[in-house]
């Protein structure tokens, strides 16, 4: 099942995608953190073991050193210039230089510092006019324990800043490859956490229009919050479903127990108006009765039907052709010129056929009441997208937008039509909806152009090879 992306789905999605981000982000700058120092580390033992050649190096006499090993001083990493190459430098506290390597000639000043340090030794970053170095130092302590000059060593440190320069630009390079599949990610993952939700929504709508005696599938966990929902939900069908058969038992019992001594009273009318002793007022006053009384019986007629309807609203098996509907019912029932058909052939549905006639014997009914004698009347029959359309558009009255959702409401009437004084109970419309949305279908009211109205009902293709 494809879920949309709903506003919630979005809205989740930007919350993960931030939460993955931001872990991302912090992750990555505690990575740099920690290479940045293991980096260092490496560099610091480097130096550090290097003063310890260079301290056996020399003795050191008062303020003054003597070097008891020349060779250690020439070698080429103190001499020359290159990636591992060390800057030395002696020197006193009163900043006298003691000693300073051959290299230090080619390369830019490295300045003196006097730190104050308790253990042996301390590592600090140098800067020079063209690059950062980092440091080490060691005390120079004389036979009387006092300290009196530094040992600075200077190691290069281009290769680790490099090192740090391109771990950093990596991951800066990855970093809106990283989001763009952290936010496919979220929504994945969104759209999944919705997915039982969504299947519940999908399976109590067709519950809800449909089949109130379906129930939704419970999990074998009693304890799951979807399950409990479920549970929920199955207990207001349940209700639901009580409290619409005690309606519709109710209805249909009043409409059965009217309809007896309502047709009593019209035929009684009937036979009483063909006697010639009823004339003038009197007969006037019985015309009026009878024509109320027939009123009557058709509203009870359709609450008959609509109770019907509702009972049977479990989804029909039965599949049957609308092609024929139209040939064998529909234009029997309205041969009138100004409607023109547009039927497809080979148009199946599913649902009960006697009951998509009174879907279509109200629309054409309403096309032809609600536009005058010389309107034409279209009624179209296709397939389309995946579904079958049947439309009915007139040229008539018309509907205001604001009563579009209305006219499907029982004993809704449109103002205009009142206003005309076209006769009517309000309860096609909620007939025809009931019954399409039993078949699984959908319909919608528009305006025609230039006046008038289209209704469309749209419903679930059938394929059905012939
Ligand atoms: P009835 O036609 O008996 O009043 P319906 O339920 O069939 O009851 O229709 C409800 C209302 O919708 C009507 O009263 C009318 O105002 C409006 N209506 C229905 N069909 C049309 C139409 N084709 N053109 C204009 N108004 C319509």
């Amino acid at each position: 099942m494809r879920i949309p992306l709903s506003r919630t789905i979005i809205r989740n999605s930007i919350w993960i995608s931030t939460a993955f981000f931001s872990f991302l982000v912090i992750f990555n700058i505690l990575i740099y953190i920690v290479v940045k120092y293991q980096l260092t580390s490496v560099l610091d033992a480097k130096i550090r073991h290097e003063i310890e050649h260079i301290v056996s190096s020399f003795k050191v006499k008062d303020r003054a050193i003597e070097i008891i090993r020349p060779e250690e001083f020439l070698e080429s990493d103190l001499v020359r210039i290159t990636d591992n190459t060390f800057f030395l430098q002696i020197y006193t506290i009163e900043g006298k230089i003691l000693l300073g390597s051959e290299n230090l000639k080619y390369f830019s000043q490295i300045p003196l510092a006097y730190p104050e340090f308790t253990d042996n030794e301390y590592f600090d970053d140098s800067e020079t006019k063209t690059e950062v170095v980092r440091t080490g130092y060691a005390k120079l302590i004389n036979d009387d324990g006092e300290h009196f000059g530094y040992v600075q060593l200077s190691f290069r440190r281009e290769k680790l800043v490099a090192a740090l320069k391109s771990i950093l630009s990596y991951t800066l390079l990855i970093l809106p490859f990283v989001l763009i599949i952290i936010i496919a990610l979220s929504i994945f993952i969104s759209r999944r956490l919705f997915q039982p939700i969504n299947k519940i929504i999908e399976t109590a709508n067709n519950i809800s229009a449909v089949n109130l005696k379906e129930r939704l599938q419970l999990d074998s966990d009693p304890n799951d919050e979807i399950n409990k929902l479920k549970i929920t939900l199955n207990n207001l069908f349940e209700r639901l479903e009580v409290q619409i058969q005690q309606i519709s038992a109710f209805s249909d019992n009043a409409s059965h127990q009217l309809m007896t001594p309502l047709t009593a009273i019209s035929s009684e009318l009937e036979f009483a108006l063909t006697k010639k002793k009823y004339h003038g007022e009197i007969k006037q006053s019985l015309e009026v009765v009878k024509e109320q009384s027939d009123r009557m019986i058709s509203i009870v007629k359709s609450l008959l039907l609509i109770s019907r309807t509702g009972r049977d609203s479990g989804q029909s098996n039965m599949i049957f052709n609308l092609t024929s509907l139209f040939e064998k019912h529909i234009k029997i029932l309205f041969p009138q010129q100004r409607i023109y058909y547009f039927i497809s052939n080979n148009l199946y549905v599913r649902g009960k056929e006697e009951n998509f006639i009174i879907v279509i014997e109200n629309l054409i009914g309403n096309a032809l009441k609600y536009s005058s004698e010389d309107d034409i009347i279209e009624v179209i029959s296709n397939s389309s997208n995946g579904c079958i359309n049947v439309i009915v558009k007139d040229k008539g009255i018309g509907i205001a937008d604001s009563e579009k959702e209305k006219v499907f409401e029982r004993f809704y009437r449109s103002e205009s039509a009142e206003k005309i004084g076209i006769v009517g109970y309000g309860l096609g419309l909620s007939i025809v909806k009931s019954i399409v949305i039993s078949m699984n279908g959908k319909i919608q009211v528009s305006d025609n152009s230039p006046k008038g109205t289209i209704f469309c009902i749209t419903l679930p293709y059938i394929k059905i090879e012939e």
